[in-house]
């Protein structure tokens, strides 16, 4: 049996290929049989090229349905696709391709200049570009490729993908993930989130990331569903485009934006059957808001480039409800369970590290064999470097990350809890709680609060309000009211920044 992702993939497409597949924002029809032959051609221009079987290649290009055939090309050829954020410039993509030394390097036309001479620096000996208009080498070579390609025989074993983690906490570190990774969990959200006949995915997310490029795509793909298309997320045209969808998938910042829109309601989400947030914490606040304006409850799941999808709220209601400000249960065949830093066991409802196990768990990351041995604890389990705990009823709940924890005094300070009571005080929008260095504790924590527009909130008196609720070792030593939180390109906030930007508040 090939176990190629791809061919998995394919054998959901629809009988009548010439059907619609994708619909692009500005018009685009591709039908099944686009799709089909489009992967074929760029597969065998892949093929031309004598490369390896392992060879990897590096995308860095601007979202696009032919970008999207180029990954799937990849997979149907047994090469391994690479993805890379549009927002890298110069020094990370000396860095990722120096590190990944790919075989081809697919970049913009606009970056040929300074892309293809790093990578032809790192040995890369192919270097095509992909313009979001359909123009550019890659396209034009393929164009004079067959049609028809049979897809690589590939094991659950073999590897299909690098895709280097977001960058939070540190240096991106690439995720070697397999067929059989993808493939299980593919296959374990098709029937946990009950993907049926009908469905329209409203895709909005990049694909150089697991939420747009695993999680979103292979959704409808293996449902046979129709995609409609947007390069970028835009809340009015997305809401424009609802009663013609039944699926979307976002993380939290495009909820907000969407509720900042005043056309948003019941009316235009009628047609909806599930929203679907991941990729960084939902606001309590944005999932109450989201379910008084739309009538729908959105489904929180939790996820990561090392392991895709690992836990996820119920679809279905007798399974239980989704509950804000939890990730809900551990997805069908993976395990989840909480540690102390002993590695022993912690009760329900305790807080520790989160661990897990599964056939989506990641091969480890690339060309770092010491990191990936640190990871994994001796019995298997993959230390995902998230705290968290599991209450009586099995949903999960994401307190933070290890490396985002304060020890002040010798106590641990969870910045999520305090976050939460921060954000519960009137004209508080979000906030960021870090540790700083101290003389005497060691580390303290220092809030930084958004306010809600036109809203003032007084430092001082946050801090007041702050301790009458909580114990003294929790409270944050100071407190910055500004009007932005630092993100980076999934939304997700950069606390290293702000901890290097408070460093020396107490030194
Ligand atoms: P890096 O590993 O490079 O520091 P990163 O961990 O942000 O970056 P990703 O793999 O893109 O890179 O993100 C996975 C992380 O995102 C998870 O470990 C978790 O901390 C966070 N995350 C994902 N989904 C959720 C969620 N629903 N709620 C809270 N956090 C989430
Ligand atoms: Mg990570």
């Amino acid at each position: 049996e090939n176990r190629n992702l791809f061919a998995a993939l394919r054998a959901a497409f629809p009988q009548d290929l010439d059907a619609v597949a994708v619909e692009t924002e500005t018009g685009l029809h591709y039908s099944w049989r686009d799709l089909e032959r489009g992967t074929a051609m760029i597969a065998n221009l892949l093929d031309s090229l004598g490369i390896e079987p392992g060879a990897r290649i590096a995308v860095q290009v601007e979202k696009s349905v032919e970008a999207m055939m180029l990954y799937l090309a990849t997979l149907r050829a047994g090469y391994v696709f690479l993805p890379l954020n549009t927002a890298y410039q110069k020094a990370e993509i000396e860095y990722f391709v120096g590190n990944a030394e790919p075989a081809v390097v697919v970049c913009s036309p606009a970056n040929f200049g300074w892309v293809s001479k790093i990578a032809f620096q790192a040995g890369t000996q192919h270097v095509f570009t992909l313009g979001d208009d359909r123009n550019g080498s890659l396209l034009e070579r393929a164009a004079r490729q067959s049609d028809r390609h049979q897809p690589a025989q590939r094991g659950d074993d073999d590897l299909a993908a690098i895709l280097y983690t977001s960058g939070t906490t540190g240096r991106s570190k690439g995720a070697m993930l397999t067929h059989g990774n993808l493939l299980s969990n593919a296959e374990v959200l098709k029937t946990y989130w009950g993907w049926r006949e009908g469905d329209v995915l409203i895709h909005a997310l990049p694909i150089f990331h697991v939420h747009g490029l695993f999680v979103a795509l292979h959704g409808a793909l293996l449902n046979g569903s129709k995609i409609i298309w947007f390069s970028k997320f835009d809340p009015k045209k997305v809401i424009e485009r609802m009663v013609d969808a039944t699926v979307f998938m976002g993380v939290p910042t495009l909820y907000v934006r969407m509720l900042a829109e005043s056309r948003l309601n019941k009316v235009v989400a009628r047609n909806m059957r599930l929203f679907i947030s991941g990729s960084a914490p939902l606001l309590l606040e944005t999932f109450n808001e989201w379910k008084e304006r739309t009538g729908h409850t959105i489904l929180e799941r939790y996820g990561m480039s090392e392991t895709i999808m690992l836990t996820s709220n119920p679809y279905d209601e007798k399974d239980g409800e989704r509950r804000g400000g939890t990730v809900g249960f551990p997805l069908p065949g993976v395990g989840v369970r909480v540690r102390d830093d002993q590695g022993k066991e912690v009760p329900a409802g305790e807080i520790g590290g989160i661990q897990v196990k599964g056939p989506n768990v990641f091969k480890g990351y690339w060309r770092m064999p010491e990191k990936t041995k640190e990871e994994f604890t001796a019995d298997g389990w993959f230390k995902t470097g998230d705290v968290g705990k599991i209450d009586e009823r099995g949903y999960v709940t994401i307190v933070g990350r290890s490396k985002d924890l304060i020890i002040s005094g010798g106590y641990n300070v969870y910045p999520a809890e305090i976050e939460g009571y921060i954000n519960d005080m009137p004209g508080v929008a979000e906030s960021a709680v870090v540790g700083v260095p101290h003389p005497d504790f060691g580390e303290v924590g220092v809030a930084v609060v958004i306010p809600k527009p036109g809203a003032a909130i007084e430092a001082d008196q946050l801090l007041s309000t702050l301790k009458s609720q909580l114990a003294n070792f929790k409270i944050p030593k100071r407190c910055f009211v500004v009007q932005e939180l630092p993100r980076n390109t999934m939304g997700k906030v950069q606390k290293n920044l702000l901890r290097e930007q408070h460093k020396t508040l107490f030194a």
